[in-house]
Protein backbone atom coordinates (compact mmCIF):
# COMPACT_ATOMS: atom_id res chain seq x y z
CA UNK A 1 0.00 0.00 0.00
CA UNK A 2 0.95 3.29 -0.84
CA UNK A 3 -0.54 6.47 1.08
CA UNK A 4 -3.20 8.26 -0.85
CA UNK A 5 -2.19 11.10 -2.29
CA UNK A 6 -2.39 15.28 -0.75
CA UNK A 7 -5.55 16.17 -2.53
CA UNK A 8 -8.96 14.67 -1.44
CA UNK A 9 -8.06 12.22 -4.33
CA UNK A 10 -7.68 8.61 -3.72
CA UNK A 11 -5.32 5.83 -4.74
CA UNK A 12 -2.03 4.87 -6.43
CA UNK A 13 0.18 7.27 -8.07
CA UNK A 14 0.39 6.61 -11.47
CA UNK A 15 2.48 8.56 -13.62
CA UNK A 16 0.23 10.78 -15.95
CA UNK A 17 2.59 9.61 -18.45
CA UNK A 18 1.55 6.07 -18.41
CA UNK A 19 -2.03 6.70 -18.87
CA UNK A 20 -3.64 6.39 -22.44
CA UNK A 21 -6.47 8.70 -23.32
CA UNK A 22 -9.25 8.69 -25.72
CA UNK A 23 -8.19 10.89 -28.04
CA UNK A 24 -10.14 9.37 -31.51
CA UNK A 25 -13.77 7.65 -32.25
CA UNK A 26 -14.19 4.33 -31.33
CA UNK A 27 -16.55 1.15 -32.15
CA UNK A 28 -17.11 -2.11 -29.54
CA UNK A 29 -19.21 -4.44 -28.49
CA UNK A 30 -18.82 -3.70 -24.90
CA UNK A 31 -18.17 -0.18 -23.07
CA UNK A 32 -17.56 -0.43 -19.60
CA UNK A 33 -17.66 2.62 -17.46
CA UNK A 34 -15.17 2.52 -14.31
CA UNK A 35 -12.22 0.72 -13.65
CA UNK A 36 -12.40 -0.26 -9.83
CA UNK A 37 -12.99 -3.94 -9.34
CA UNK A 38 -16.23 -4.26 -10.92
CA UNK A 39 -15.57 -2.51 -14.19
CA UNK A 40 -12.52 -4.55 -14.92
CA UNK A 41 -13.94 -7.64 -13.22
CA UNK A 42 -16.94 -7.34 -15.98
CA UNK A 43 -14.11 -6.33 -19.07
CA UNK A 44 -12.06 -9.13 -18.43
CA UNK A 45 -14.76 -11.55 -18.38
CA UNK A 46 -16.35 -10.62 -21.50
CA UNK A 47 -13.20 -10.16 -23.32
CA UNK A 48 -12.27 -13.67 -22.59
CA UNK A 49 -15.44 -14.69 -23.98
CA UNK A 50 -14.63 -12.89 -26.99
CA UNK A 51 -16.25 -9.70 -26.82
CA UNK A 52 -14.28 -6.35 -28.14
CA UNK A 53 -13.94 -4.11 -25.22
CA UNK A 54 -13.34 -0.55 -23.90
CA UNK A 55 -12.89 0.62 -20.36
CA UNK A 56 -13.39 4.27 -19.49
CA UNK A 57 -12.15 5.31 -16.36
CA UNK A 58 -12.17 8.92 -15.29
CA UNK A 59 -9.05 9.18 -13.39
CA UNK A 60 -6.75 6.12 -13.19
CA UNK A 61 -7.51 2.47 -12.16
CA UNK A 62 -7.67 1.78 -8.86
CA UNK A 63 -8.54 5.64 -7.95
CA UNK A 64 -11.43 4.65 -5.53
CA UNK A 65 -12.03 2.24 -2.60
CA UNK A 66 -10.33 -0.90 -5.38
CA UNK A 67 -7.14 0.79 -4.94
CA UNK A 68 -7.31 1.11 -1.02
CA UNK A 69 -9.13 -1.71 0.61
CA UNK A 70 -7.99 -4.71 2.76
CA UNK A 71 -8.59 -8.00 0.91
CA UNK A 72 -10.16 -9.78 2.74
CA UNK A 73 -11.99 -12.27 0.52
CA UNK A 74 -14.98 -13.13 2.29
CA UNK A 75 -18.54 -15.03 1.22
CA UNK A 76 -21.74 -13.26 1.39
CA UNK A 77 -22.94 -9.84 0.56
CA UNK A 78 -23.28 -7.18 3.34
CA UNK A 79 -26.94 -7.76 3.75
CA UNK A 80 -27.14 -10.40 6.74
CA UNK A 81 -28.12 -13.68 5.70
CA UNK A 82 -31.32 -13.98 7.68
CA UNK A 83 -32.66 -10.38 5.71
CA UNK A 84 -31.53 -12.19 2.43
CA UNK A 85 -33.90 -14.89 2.73
CA UNK A 86 -36.85 -13.02 4.41
CA UNK A 87 -35.88 -10.86 1.23
CA UNK A 88 -35.67 -13.86 -1.60
CA UNK A 89 -36.54 -17.03 0.24
CA UNK A 90 -34.48 -19.76 0.94
CA UNK A 91 -34.32 -21.31 -2.44
CA UNK A 92 -32.73 -18.00 -3.80
CA UNK A 93 -30.75 -17.39 -1.11
CA UNK A 94 -28.92 -20.37 -1.18
CA UNK A 95 -28.25 -19.62 -5.04
CA UNK A 96 -27.39 -15.97 -3.98
CA UNK A 97 -24.99 -17.28 -1.83
CA UNK A 98 -24.00 -19.84 -3.92
CA UNK A 99 -22.48 -17.21 -6.46
CA UNK A 100 -21.30 -15.59 -4.38
CA UNK A 101 -19.00 -18.13 -2.87
CA UNK A 102 -18.44 -18.65 -6.58
CA UNK A 103 -17.36 -15.03 -7.08
CA UNK A 104 -14.37 -15.62 -3.66
CA UNK A 105 -13.26 -18.80 -5.82
CA UNK A 106 -12.79 -16.76 -9.21
CA UNK A 107 -10.58 -14.39 -6.98
CA UNK A 108 -8.45 -17.20 -5.82
CA UNK A 109 -8.30 -18.69 -9.52
CA UNK A 110 -7.10 -14.90 -10.33
CA UNK A 111 -4.81 -14.64 -7.92
CA UNK A 112 -3.02 -18.93 -7.50
CA UNK A 113 -4.41 -20.00 -11.86
CA UNK A 114 -3.66 -16.44 -13.30
CA UNK A 115 -0.92 -16.19 -11.50
CA UNK A 116 -1.32 -12.38 -10.53
CA UNK A 117 1.84 -11.62 -8.70
CA UNK A 118 2.64 -10.39 -5.35
CA UNK A 119 -0.73 -11.44 -3.36
CA UNK A 120 0.70 -12.43 -0.20
CA UNK A 121 -2.41 -14.50 0.00
CA UNK A 122 -3.07 -15.93 3.57
CA UNK A 123 -6.13 -17.98 4.69
CA UNK A 124 -8.94 -17.43 7.38
CA UNK A 125 -11.02 -14.65 8.34
CA UNK A 126 -12.65 -14.33 11.68
CA UNK A 127 -15.82 -11.96 12.75
CA UNK A 128 -16.11 -11.47 15.91
CA UNK A 129 -19.02 -10.51 18.47
CA UNK A 130 -18.42 -7.32 20.82
CA UNK A 131 -21.29 -8.68 22.67
CA UNK A 132 -21.95 -12.31 24.47
CA UNK A 133 -23.88 -13.86 21.77
CA UNK A 134 -23.47 -17.37 21.58
CA UNK A 135 -26.58 -18.67 21.35
CA UNK A 136 -26.98 -16.62 17.85
CA UNK A 137 -23.88 -17.35 16.85
CA UNK A 138 -24.70 -21.61 17.22
CA UNK A 139 -28.20 -20.90 14.89
CA UNK A 140 -26.10 -19.00 12.33
CA UNK A 141 -23.37 -21.76 12.20
CA UNK A 142 -25.96 -24.05 11.45
CA UNK A 143 -27.46 -22.26 9.23
CA UNK A 144 -24.27 -21.52 7.08
CA UNK A 145 -22.99 -24.78 7.61
CA UNK A 146 -26.14 -27.42 6.65
CA UNK A 147 -28.09 -24.81 4.42
CA UNK A 148 -25.61 -22.70 2.43
CA UNK A 149 -22.87 -25.32 2.36
CA UNK A 150 -20.35 -22.81 3.88
CA UNK A 151 -17.58 -24.38 6.22
CA UNK A 152 -17.51 -22.31 9.44
CA UNK A 153 -16.72 -23.06 12.61
CA UNK A 154 -17.48 -21.56 15.84
CA UNK A 155 -14.90 -20.09 18.48
CA UNK A 156 -15.73 -19.87 21.84
CA UNK A 157 -14.93 -17.02 23.93
CA UNK A 158 -11.37 -18.68 25.40
CA UNK A 159 -10.22 -19.17 21.94
CA UNK A 160 -11.34 -15.84 20.48
CA UNK A 161 -9.21 -14.19 23.22
CA UNK A 162 -6.17 -16.70 23.08
CA UNK A 163 -5.67 -15.75 19.55
CA UNK A 164 -6.37 -12.39 19.88
CA UNK A 165 -5.33 -10.91 23.49
CA UNK A 166 -8.23 -8.43 23.78
CA UNK A 167 -11.35 -8.44 26.41
CA UNK A 168 -13.51 -6.57 23.80
CA UNK A 169 -14.30 -9.25 22.04
CA UNK A 170 -16.57 -12.71 22.78
CA UNK A 171 -17.43 -15.38 20.52
CA UNK A 172 -16.02 -15.78 16.70
CA UNK A 173 -17.40 -17.15 13.80
CA UNK A 174 -13.87 -18.33 11.96
CA UNK A 175 -14.61 -18.96 7.62
CA UNK A 176 -11.32 -21.55 6.94
CA UNK A 177 -11.75 -21.16 3.20
CA UNK A 178 -11.74 -16.88 3.59
CA UNK A 179 -9.00 -15.27 2.64
CA UNK A 180 -6.85 -12.33 2.37
CA UNK A 181 -4.71 -11.14 -0.49
CA UNK A 182 -2.67 -7.44 -1.18
CA UNK A 183 -6.20 -5.73 -2.34
CA UNK A 184 -3.95 -3.47 -4.87
CA UNK A 185 -1.68 -5.82 -6.68
CA UNK A 186 -4.58 -8.04 -6.86
CA UNK A 187 -6.67 -4.96 -8.44
CA UNK A 188 -3.53 -3.84 -10.46
CA UNK A 189 -2.75 -7.59 -11.82
CA UNK A 190 -6.47 -7.67 -12.87
CA UNK A 191 -6.03 -4.44 -15.17
CA UNK A 192 -2.94 -6.42 -16.14
CA UNK A 193 -5.29 -9.38 -16.89
CA UNK A 194 -7.65 -7.49 -18.87
CA UNK A 195 -5.42 -6.24 -21.46
CA UNK A 196 -3.80 -9.41 -21.94
CA UNK A 197 -7.60 -10.40 -22.83
CA UNK A 198 -7.04 -7.53 -25.23
CA UNK A 199 -9.33 -4.91 -22.98
CA UNK A 200 -8.02 -1.23 -23.90
CA UNK A 201 -8.56 0.63 -20.88
CA UNK A 202 -8.30 4.53 -21.42
CA UNK A 203 -7.65 6.56 -18.04
CA UNK A 204 -8.01 10.43 -17.45
CA UNK A 205 -11.25 9.69 -19.83
CA UNK A 206 -14.40 10.33 -18.41
CA UNK A 207 -17.82 9.69 -19.89
CA UNK A 208 -19.13 12.28 -19.46
CA UNK A 209 -22.97 11.64 -21.42
CA UNK A 210 -24.73 8.70 -22.19
CA UNK A 211 -27.59 8.24 -24.79
CA UNK A 212 -28.76 4.51 -23.82
CA UNK A 213 -31.77 4.72 -26.92
CA UNK A 214 -31.03 2.53 -29.85
CA UNK A 215 -29.33 -0.93 -30.64
CA UNK A 216 -25.67 1.28 -30.40
CA UNK A 217 -25.26 3.09 -27.44
CA UNK A 218 -23.48 6.70 -27.71
CA UNK A 219 -20.73 7.24 -24.92
CA UNK A 220 -19.34 10.76 -24.83
CA UNK A 221 -15.71 11.77 -23.36
CA UNK A 222 -14.07 14.85 -23.13
CA UNK A 223 -12.02 14.38 -26.57
CA UNK A 224 -14.22 11.56 -28.47
CA UNK A 225 -17.10 8.99 -29.21
CA UNK A 226 -17.77 5.84 -28.29
CA UNK A 227 -20.97 3.46 -29.83
CA UNK A 228 -21.35 -0.05 -28.39
CA UNK A 229 -23.64 -2.67 -28.09
CA UNK A 230 -23.62 -3.29 -24.23
CA UNK A 231 -22.37 -0.23 -21.98
CA UNK A 232 -21.77 -1.24 -18.29
CA UNK A 233 -22.01 1.64 -15.52
CA UNK A 234 -19.79 0.34 -13.13
CA UNK A 235 -18.38 3.98 -11.42
CA UNK A 236 -19.89 3.40 -8.23
CA UNK A 237 -20.69 6.80 -6.19
CA UNK A 238 -18.60 9.13 -9.05
CA UNK A 239 -20.59 7.54 -12.26
CA UNK A 240 -22.14 11.24 -12.34
CA UNK A 241 -23.97 12.34 -15.28
CA UNK A 242 -23.96 9.53 -17.61
CA UNK A 243 -26.60 8.16 -15.30
CA UNK A 244 -27.40 10.57 -11.99
CA UNK A 245 -30.34 8.87 -11.37
CA UNK A 246 -28.54 5.56 -10.62
CA UNK A 247 -25.71 7.29 -8.98
CA UNK A 248 -28.40 9.05 -6.24
CA UNK A 249 -29.39 4.98 -5.56
CA UNK A 250 -25.87 5.06 -3.55
CA UNK A 251 -25.05 6.75 -0.06
CA UNK A 252 -21.40 7.46 -0.30
CA UNK A 253 -19.86 6.26 2.78
CA UNK A 254 -15.76 7.17 3.28
CA UNK A 255 -13.89 4.48 4.82
CA UNK A 256 -10.38 4.78 5.86
CA UNK A 257 -7.70 2.87 6.93
CA UNK A 258 -3.75 3.10 8.25
CA UNK A 259 -0.76 1.23 8.54
CA UNK A 260 1.75 0.76 11.73
CA UNK A 261 5.10 0.55 11.86
CA UNK A 262 6.70 -2.35 12.34
CA UNK A 263 5.79 -3.59 15.98
CA UNK A 264 8.02 -6.75 16.63
CA UNK A 265 7.52 -8.56 19.28
CA UNK A 266 4.46 -6.37 20.44
CA UNK A 267 2.06 -8.00 17.93
CA UNK A 268 2.26 -11.54 20.12
CA UNK A 269 -1.00 -9.60 21.16
CA UNK A 270 -2.46 -10.91 17.99
CA UNK A 271 -1.73 -14.46 17.36
CA UNK A 272 -4.19 -15.11 14.01
CA UNK A 273 -2.69 -14.25 10.69
CA UNK A 274 -5.73 -14.03 8.86
CA UNK A 275 -8.23 -11.03 8.91
CA UNK A 276 -10.70 -10.04 11.55
CA UNK A 277 -13.55 -8.12 11.50
CA UNK A 278 -16.02 -7.22 14.29
CA UNK A 279 -19.86 -7.74 14.77
CA UNK A 280 -20.62 -4.22 14.68
CA UNK A 281 -18.95 -3.41 11.27
CA UNK A 282 -16.83 -0.53 13.74
CA UNK A 283 -12.83 -2.49 12.98
CA UNK A 284 -11.34 -4.74 10.39
CA UNK A 285 -7.81 -5.64 10.73
CA UNK A 286 -4.84 -7.78 10.07
CA UNK A 287 -1.11 -8.41 10.08
CA UNK A 288 0.58 -7.35 6.91
CA UNK A 289 4.38 -7.96 6.37
CA UNK A 290 5.05 -10.25 9.19
CA UNK A 291 4.87 -7.43 11.98
CA UNK A 292 2.68 -4.93 10.83
CA UNK A 293 -0.77 -3.64 11.61
CA UNK A 294 -3.53 -2.95 8.62
CA UNK A 295 -6.48 -1.49 10.24
CA UNK A 296 -9.25 0.14 9.04
CA UNK A 297 -12.34 1.64 10.99
CA UNK A 298 -13.01 5.52 10.97
CA UNK A 299 -15.96 6.78 8.51
CA UNK A 300 -17.17 9.82 6.85
CA UNK A 301 -20.22 10.73 4.66
CA UNK A 302 -17.97 13.49 2.70
CA UNK A 303 -14.02 13.22 1.09
CA UNK A 304 -11.00 14.34 3.62
CA UNK A 305 -8.11 13.33 3.06
CA UNK A 306 -6.92 10.09 4.83
CA UNK A 307 -4.18 11.17 6.68
CA UNK A 308 -6.39 12.98 8.80
CA UNK A 309 -7.27 10.00 10.46
CA UNK A 310 -3.91 8.49 11.16
CA UNK A 311 -4.69 9.46 15.44
CA UNK A 312 -7.79 8.17 15.18
CA UNK A 313 -7.01 4.86 13.75
CA UNK A 314 -4.25 4.78 16.84
CA UNK A 315 -6.60 5.12 19.30
CA UNK A 316 -8.80 2.55 17.82
CA UNK A 317 -6.27 0.13 18.19
CA UNK A 318 -4.91 1.20 21.40
CA UNK A 319 -8.40 0.54 22.55
CA UNK A 320 -8.72 -3.03 21.66
CA UNK A 321 -5.04 -3.30 22.10
CA UNK A 322 -3.77 -1.69 24.99
CA UNK A 323 -0.96 -3.13 25.25
CA UNK A 324 0.48 -2.27 22.13
CA UNK A 325 1.36 1.19 23.77
CA UNK A 326 2.50 3.50 21.95
CA UNK A 327 2.41 3.07 17.91
CA UNK A 328 2.15 5.25 14.63
CA UNK A 329 0.34 4.70 11.84
CA UNK A 330 3.07 5.38 8.87
CA UNK A 331 0.62 5.21 6.09
CA UNK A 332 -3.22 6.14 5.39
CA UNK A 333 -5.77 5.15 2.40
CA UNK A 334 -9.44 5.39 2.38
CA UNK A 335 -11.68 5.66 -0.52
CA UNK A 336 -15.96 5.94 -1.12
CA UNK A 337 -18.10 2.81 -0.89
CA UNK A 338 -21.68 3.02 -2.17
CA UNK A 339 -24.28 1.75 0.28
CA UNK A 340 -27.35 0.83 -1.60
CA UNK A 341 -30.43 0.78 0.90
CA UNK A 342 -31.48 -2.49 0.87
CA UNK A 343 -27.79 -3.22 1.41
CA UNK A 344 -27.22 -5.73 -1.57
CA UNK A 345 -25.64 -4.93 -4.74
CA UNK A 346 -26.86 -3.14 -7.99
CA UNK A 347 -25.93 -6.10 -10.84
CA UNK A 348 -28.13 -6.58 -13.30
CA UNK A 349 -29.65 -5.35 -16.83
CA UNK A 350 -31.52 -2.07 -16.64
CA UNK A 351 -32.51 -1.64 -20.15
CA UNK A 352 -31.57 -3.37 -23.07
CA UNK A 353 -28.11 -3.36 -23.70
CA UNK A 354 -27.65 -1.39 -20.55
CA UNK A 355 -26.16 -3.01 -17.58
CA UNK A 356 -24.91 -2.23 -13.78
CA UNK A 357 -22.66 -3.27 -11.76
CA UNK A 358 -22.21 -1.18 -8.60
CA UNK A 359 -23.22 -0.74 -4.97
CA UNK A 360 -21.07 -3.74 -3.45
CA UNK A 361 -20.26 -1.80 -0.28
CA UNK A 362 -18.01 -3.26 1.98
CA UNK A 363 -17.49 -6.79 0.31
CA UNK A 364 -16.79 -5.87 -3.11
CA UNK A 365 -13.69 -8.63 -3.92
CA UNK A 366 -16.06 -11.55 -4.25
CA UNK A 367 -19.38 -9.89 -5.15
CA UNK A 368 -17.10 -7.47 -8.01
CA UNK A 369 -16.12 -10.88 -9.28
CA UNK A 370 -19.44 -12.52 -9.47
CA UNK A 371 -20.56 -9.82 -11.49
CA UNK A 372 -18.15 -10.15 -13.68
CA UNK A 373 -19.37 -13.43 -14.56
CA UNK A 374 -22.89 -12.89 -14.46
CA UNK A 375 -22.83 -9.64 -16.46
CA UNK A 376 -19.99 -10.93 -19.26
CA UNK A 377 -22.05 -14.07 -19.69
CA UNK A 378 -25.88 -12.00 -19.48
CA UNK A 379 -24.20 -9.80 -22.08
CA UNK A 380 -22.43 -12.73 -24.58
CA UNK A 381 -24.26 -15.55 -23.80
CA UNK A 382 -27.63 -14.37 -22.81
CA UNK A 383 -27.46 -16.14 -18.99
CA UNK A 384 -30.06 -14.56 -16.99
CA UNK A 385 -28.63 -15.30 -14.24
CA UNK A 386 -28.41 -11.83 -12.70
CA UNK A 387 -32.35 -11.53 -12.35
CA UNK A 388 -31.56 -13.42 -9.33
CA UNK A 389 -30.74 -9.35 -8.22
CA UNK A 390 -33.88 -8.26 -9.57
CA UNK A 391 -35.56 -7.93 -6.18
CA UNK A 392 -33.00 -5.74 -5.08
CA UNK A 393 -34.04 -2.62 -6.83
CA UNK A 394 -32.95 0.90 -7.89
CA UNK A 395 -34.39 2.66 -4.53
CA UNK A 396 -32.94 6.34 -4.32
CA UNK A 397 -30.58 6.70 -1.25
CA UNK A 398 -30.98 10.33 -0.73
CA UNK A 399 -28.53 12.92 0.63
CA UNK A 400 -28.06 12.03 4.15
CA UNK A 401 -28.95 9.41 7.05
CA UNK A 402 -32.92 9.68 7.94
CA UNK A 403 -33.17 11.19 4.41
CA UNK A 404 -33.91 8.00 3.15
CA UNK A 405 -36.34 8.13 0.72
CA UNK A 406 -37.58 5.55 -1.82
CA UNK A 407 -37.03 6.30 -5.32
CA UNK A 408 -37.61 3.91 -8.25
CA UNK A 409 -35.35 4.53 -11.34
CA UNK A 410 -38.46 5.02 -14.31
CA UNK A 411 -36.88 2.12 -16.25
CA UNK A 412 -38.08 -0.01 -14.12
CA UNK A 413 -41.54 -0.22 -14.54
CA UNK A 414 -43.67 -1.42 -11.49
CA UNK A 415 -46.87 -1.18 -10.28
CA UNK A 416 -46.79 1.60 -8.22
CA UNK A 417 -48.63 -0.03 -5.61
CA UNK A 418 -46.70 -2.80 -5.49
CA UNK A 419 -43.67 -0.53 -5.69
CA UNK A 420 -44.80 1.90 -2.80
CA UNK A 421 -44.88 -1.00 -0.63
CA UNK A 422 -41.66 -2.27 -1.57
CA UNK A 423 -39.99 1.02 -1.19
CA UNK A 424 -41.78 1.09 2.33
CA UNK A 425 -40.33 -1.54 3.89
CA UNK A 426 -36.78 -0.81 2.29
CA UNK A 427 -36.78 2.91 3.92
CA UNK A 428 -37.90 1.30 7.04
CA UNK A 429 -35.29 -0.92 7.56
CA UNK A 430 -32.79 1.39 5.85
CA UNK A 431 -33.14 3.71 8.46
CA UNK A 432 -33.21 1.79 10.81
CA UNK A 433 -29.91 -0.06 9.89
CA UNK A 434 -28.06 3.92 9.33
CA UNK A 435 -29.60 4.88 12.85
CA UNK A 436 -27.86 1.94 14.65
CA UNK A 437 -24.52 2.11 11.99
CA UNK A 438 -24.21 5.73 13.37
CA UNK A 439 -24.64 5.10 17.00
CA UNK A 440 -22.15 2.06 16.90
CA UNK A 441 -19.46 4.79 15.07
CA UNK A 442 -20.14 7.20 17.31
CA UNK A 443 -19.67 4.80 20.64
CA UNK A 444 -16.82 3.66 18.92
CA UNK A 445 -14.71 7.47 18.42
CA UNK A 446 -16.42 8.24 22.21
CA UNK A 447 -14.44 5.16 23.62
CA UNK A 448 -11.45 6.46 21.26
CA UNK A 449 -11.54 9.47 22.95
CA UNK A 450 -12.16 11.29 19.09
CA UNK A 451 -15.61 11.83 19.10
C1 LIG B 1 -10.99 1.23 3.46
C2 LIG B 1 -11.75 0.18 2.67
C3 LIG B 1 -11.54 -1.16 2.96
C4 LIG B 1 -12.23 -2.15 2.24
N1 LIG B 1 -11.94 -3.45 2.50
C5 LIG B 1 -12.55 -4.42 1.77
C6 LIG B 1 -12.18 -5.78 1.98
O1 LIG B 1 -11.32 -6.09 2.78
N2 LIG B 1 -12.84 -6.72 1.26
C7 LIG B 1 -13.80 -6.41 0.34
O2 LIG B 1 -14.36 -7.32 -0.28
N3 LIG B 1 -14.14 -5.10 0.10
C8 LIG B 1 -13.53 -4.11 0.79
N4 LIG B 1 -13.85 -2.80 0.55
C9 LIG B 1 -14.92 -2.49 -0.42
C10 LIG B 1 -14.42 -2.52 -1.87
O3 LIG B 1 -13.23 -1.79 -1.96
C11 LIG B 1 -15.49 -1.92 -2.82
O4 LIG B 1 -16.70 -2.62 -2.66
C12 LIG B 1 -15.08 -2.04 -4.28
O5 LIG B 1 -13.78 -1.55 -4.47
C13 LIG B 1 -16.04 -1.27 -5.18
O6 LIG B 1 -15.54 -1.37 -6.49
P1 LIG B 1 -16.19 -0.54 -7.68
O7 LIG B 1 -15.48 -0.93 -8.92
O8 LIG B 1 -17.66 -0.70 -7.65
O9 LIG B 1 -15.96 0.99 -7.32
P2 LIG B 1 -14.67 1.99 -7.39
O10 LIG B 1 -13.49 1.42 -6.78
O11 LIG B 1 -15.19 3.28 -6.86
O12 LIG B 1 -14.41 2.15 -8.94
C14 LIG B 1 -15.23 2.93 -9.77
C15 LIG B 1 -14.35 3.66 -10.79
O13 LIG B 1 -15.20 4.28 -11.74
C16 LIG B 1 -14.63 5.53 -12.12
N5 LIG B 1 -15.70 6.39 -12.64
C17 LIG B 1 -16.77 6.86 -11.96
N6 LIG B 1 -17.55 7.61 -12.78
C18 LIG B 1 -16.95 7.60 -14.01
C19 LIG B 1 -17.27 8.20 -15.26
N7 LIG B 1 -18.38 8.96 -15.41
N8 LIG B 1 -16.42 8.00 -16.29
C20 LIG B 1 -15.31 7.22 -16.15
N9 LIG B 1 -14.95 6.64 -14.97
C21 LIG B 1 -15.77 6.83 -13.91
C22 LIG B 1 -14.02 6.04 -10.81
O14 LIG B 1 -13.00 6.98 -11.11
C23 LIG B 1 -13.50 4.75 -10.17
O15 LIG B 1 -12.14 4.52 -10.47
C24 LIG B 1 -13.17 -1.78 1.23
C25 LIG B 1 -13.37 -0.42 0.94
C26 LIG B 1 -12.66 0.54 1.64
C27 LIG B 1 -12.85 2.00 1.28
Amino acid sequence: MTAASASVTFGPDVPDADRVRLAYPLDADVCVIGAGLAGLSVALEAARLGASVVVLEGRHVGWNASGNQLGTVMPGYGLPLADLIARVGLEDAREMWALSQQGAEAVRERATGDGIADLALSDGALEVSNVDVGERLIARLQMLNEDFDTEAEGWQIERVRDALKTRRYFHGVHYPKAFQIDGRNYLMGLAALAKQAGVRIFEDTPALSLDAAGIMKRVVTPAAKLRAQHVVLAGNVHLGSPAQRLSDTLLPVWRYGGITEPLGERLEAIAFQGSVSDSDGVDHFRIVEGDRLMWSSPETTWATQPARFARNITSRIRTVFPQLGKLDVTETFGGAVGQTVHGMPQIGQIRPGLWVASGFGYQGLNTTAMAGVLIARGMIQRDDRSKLFAPFELVWAGGRVGRVVGYGVGVWHRQASALQCTLARYRERAVERERRREARIAAANARAGTG
